[in-house]
């Protein structure tokens, strides 16, 4: 029952032969309320309660560990699923911002081979509800309104497009979470048909492109995917949803040293960018198997200075990621139960 869209539930419960009334109660309990058991659903009688309670699953995840960083206001939680799979969730408060990156994966298809998450492997996709969970859940735990969703923990959420817009209009709905659209980011490799599909159906939510070099050949070498959908691609379909929606895609850029954080690689990214409304999100590396590195401080001052300097109608942000210590950075995400 978890994850089931208003529709659905409106539809089930027709064929129950509840009114359809009911399904606007069991919505909001279970998105606006989050609660755990059927028996809380106190306007809804007691022999369609003991219906549900005998039929359907009302809690997907549950909690194995939590970890709560030294260095600033980040927790992590690992979930198990009700089949044995581990999923992370990370929260971060920074003032009035609560941000939740959320995993739509156990594991991940792509190989790119800087992320953690990819080495894993693609275990399954998560069902709706299992991505709504990770949401209520926090939001019982942290007294901070959640104020951001963004769709970069575990997975690549296009190659899970239906759950994951399934789960984003929960978020968005005013009888569910009631956070804007604007606020729900997705974030993918740039798995081009699900991209276009996303403009095409005219998805309010924002999209981030995890760009990750300034040309092909070194966006091959760290990202197989990048052979069929190759940056001018990219580009392409980032600039139409920047111009057709008026909200301007971001564009992610995980800096590696000595891989693609050259003086030369950051004139490369500006001339791509230039003409896009967009925003540049650079993320300096967090280590995971020693296979790449963090460039020094400098060099991320560097690359970030020659982007703006030569910023046309881009802006340029450097994401110091959160939660190192607690390996709930970008990338470090591996459902590992230690
Ligand atoms: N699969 C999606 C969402 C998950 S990753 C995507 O690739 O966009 C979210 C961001 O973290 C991506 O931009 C990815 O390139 C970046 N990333 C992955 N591993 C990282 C690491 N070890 N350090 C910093 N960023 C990393």
């Amino acid at each position: 029952m978890k994850g089931m869209s208003y529709d659905e539930l409106q539809s089930w419960c027709l064929e129950l032969g509840q009114s359809g009334y009911r399904a606007q109660q069991l919505f909001e309990w279970m998105y606006r309320h989050g609660i755990s058991s059927f028996e809380n659903m106190s306007n809804v009688n007691k022999s369609f309660r003991e219906y549900l309670e005998n039929n359907c699953i009302i809690q997907t995840l549950e909690m194995k560990n939590k970890s709560f960083s030294n260095i600033d206001t980040s927790t992590k939680i690992l979930f198990s699923t009700t089949d044995d799979q581990f999923i992370e969730t990370i929260s971060m408060i920074d003032k009035n911002r609560h941000t939740v990156c959320i995993s739509s994966q156990v594991g991940c298809a792509l190989d790119c081979g800087f992320c953690e998450t990819g080495r894993m492997g693609l275990k399954r996709n998560l069902n709706t509800g299992e991505i709504v969970d990770q949401l209520i859940f926090v939001r019982h735990h942290e007294k901070q309104p959640i104020t951001n969703v963004v769709f970069m923990g575990m997975g690549e959420p296009m190659h899970n497009y239906d759950n994951v817009i399934s789960a984003a209009d929960i978020f968005h709905s005013p009888r569910g979470f009631n956070l804007a659209a604007t606020r729900i980011t997705i974030s993918t490799v740039g798995i081009l048909p699900k991209i276009q599909q996303f403009i095409s159906e005219k998805q309010p939510y924002k999209l981030a492109i995890s760009l990750n070099a300034a040309d092909d050949i070194t966006r091959t070498q760290i990202m197989q995917v990048n052979k069929k959908w190759p940056i001018a691609d990219l580009i392409g379909v980032g600039k139409e949803y920047s111009n057709l929606k008026k909200r301007h895609v971001m564009f992610e850029y995980v800096l590696l040293k000595g891989i693609n954080d050259s003086k030369d690689d950051a004139h490369k990214l500006a001339n791509l960018l230039r003409g896009i409304p967009c925003k540049l999100n650079i993320i300096p590396y967090n280590e995971t198997d020693g296979s790449y590195q963090r460039p020094d401080e400098k060099i991320i001052r560097r690359f970030s200075e020659i982007l703006h300097n030569l910023r046309d109608e881009y802006r340029v942000f450097v994401r110091w990621s959160k939660g190192q210590d607690i390996n709930a950075g970008c990338g470090q995400l591996a459902g590992k139960q230690a």
